[in-house]
């Protein structure tokens, strides 16, 4: 109990401004007390666990794990901390791999299942080669290990802050983090403000937390945010695009569009969009946003899958309709000006959330599949059925049709001609009766027709 009360007072005494409220006793909720069971834990976190536990060292399950647990929900993976340090951890075990180098971590590997332990983080004395802020406060190394007291500072979320201990089945909390978790409350372990600026995206976990727990941000959580959104822009692409996957493929991505929004986040994730919303013409743009996130998130529910490129290519929609009419007023020509704001919109877009090639490449494709669809005469919509991205295109097409953004029957046209068979889709693509007879004349007419609706316009 000293050294816990010495830890904090040391807390208390080295931090630059108030820590929040952090309680100063450690509880231990033993196996009649809470509602885990060993039963709902992967046998592969257990192996670890005893592994660690027979070869002396500490093991403990925590983090997200415990609180899904607790939650009576099943656990998306199992973490594991240890006292012992990454080397000797890598010594227990033969499927082990060493990763990272803002945080080290070992992962064990089971097949496809991979259990990430990792050591014990300590609260540096002083900064040294191991511990990095930059001058606004953010953590760009931490490898300084230390004791599960110390552990306990470093992480987010007082309800990710649990500690199931593999030795007597207990539940340790130092943080008040049972009774968090019993009110549905998201509170940061100490001054919210000073744990935003260590780490920025702890904003977007919040989110993403409370969505999904359905739990409700504490005040100062939420003061702190309306106040910190703006740090988040000093985040690496890479990482803002990680973390932005994991908020909108959750299954939770309209509630979590919402929230982004309201604390003012989703502007630095996606400004393009936000832009695009503020000039909303009928509501549509938004419409087709939300519209997105409601589908994917129906699927989810629904046991199916959801790509990011269909999505993202939802959210960057508007903002190249909006660039191309804009270059289009200047005196570009249609196709290009589409082409070339798909480019600049996706080239603007990396600086916030860095997307892989092979993503914006899929997005562009399901974007330039759009004016194809208004050509239904002839073998073009034959080979268009055989795109291998016609799926998603078409989805996209419904998607447009569902929110006004191009005429209804066209995508009724489609879903039609899809479940013909060849004699009924060959009826369906032939031209109209009353076209010209003049074979030369019909051809010429058919190319100024399609060059007219080729375009990517909402009309
Ligand atoms: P999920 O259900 O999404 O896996 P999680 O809480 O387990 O949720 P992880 O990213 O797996 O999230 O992290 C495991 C634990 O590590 C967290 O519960 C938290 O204790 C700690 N942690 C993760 N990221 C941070 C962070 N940015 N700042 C502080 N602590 C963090
Ligand atoms: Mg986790």
């Amino acid at each position: 109990m000293k050294t816990i009360l010495n830890f904090f007072k040391k807390i208390i005494g080295s931090a630059r401004s108030e820590p929040g409220p952090v309680a100063t006793q450690v509880k231990v909720f033993s196996r009649a007390e809470h509602n885990i069971s060993r039963s709902q834990i992967s046998e592969n976190a257990l192996k670890v666990l005893y592994r660690l536990q027979n070869d002396g060292y500490e093991a403990y399950l925590v983090g997200g794990c415990v609180r899904d647990l607790l939650l009576g929900r099943e656990p998306k993976d199992f973490d594991v901390v240890t006292n012992a340090d990454p080397d000797q951890v890598r010594k227990v075990f033969r499927n082990c791999r060493l990763i990272g180098r803002r945080f080290r971590l070992a992962h064990v590997h089971f097949g496809r299942e991979i259990i990430e332990v990792a050591t014990f983080r300590g609260v540096g004395e002083e900064q040294n080669d191991n511990q990095v802020l930059n001058k606004e406060g953010r953590l760009l190394r931490d490898n300084v290990y230390g004791t599960i007291e110390e552990d306990v500072w470093r992480r987010d979320f007082t309800v990710n802050a649990l500690y199931y201990n593999i030795r007597d089945f207990s539940v340790v909390d130092y943080v008040g983090g049972m009774a968090d978790h019993k009110t549905g409350t998201l509170k940061l372990i100490g001054d919210p403000d000073m744990r935003f600026r260590e780490d920025p995206v702890r904003m977007l976990r919040a989110v993403r937390f409370a969505v999904k727990l359905g739990f409700k941000l504490d005040s100062d959580c939420e003061k702190a945010m309306h106040n910190d959104a703006q740090l988040l822009s000093s985040i690496p692409s890479a990482r803002l695009y990680d973390e932005a996957l994991k908020l909108f493929l959750s299954g939770y991505a309209l509630q979590t569009f919402e929230m982004l929004r309201h604390y003012g986040l989703f502007q630095v994730l996606f400004p393009a969009t936000e832009n695009s919303l503020a000039v909303e013409e009928n509501g549509f743009p938004r419409l087709l946003l939300i519209k997105a996130l409601e589908n994917s998130d129906n699927r989810i529910a629904d046991g199916k899958t959801v790509t990011a490129y269909f999505l993202l290519a939802a959210f960057l929609w508007e903002p190249v309709q909006m660039l191309a009419k804009e270059k289009i007023t200047q005196g570009e020509i249609e196709f290009m000006a589409y082409q070339d704001a798909a480019s600049e919109i996706i080239a603007r877009q990396v600086r916030s959330t860095a997307m892989p090639r092979h993503i914006s490449m899929a997005m562009r494709e399901v974007w330039s599949l759009q004016p194809k669809f208004n050509l239904r005469i002839g073998s073009k919509p034959s080979r268009l059925l055989g795109h291998p991205r016609f799926r998603a295109g078409y989805d996209f097409l419904l998607l447009r049709a569902e929110t006004g953004g191009v005429d209804p029957e066209l995508a009724d046209w489609w879903g039609r001609y899809q479940n013909a068979n060849e004699n009924e889709q060959r009826k369906m693509t032939q031209p109209p009766r009353n076209a010209s007879n003049n074979k030369a004349g019909r051809k010429r007419s058919y190319h100024r027709k399609a060059k007219s609706s080729a375009s990517n316009t909402d009309s």
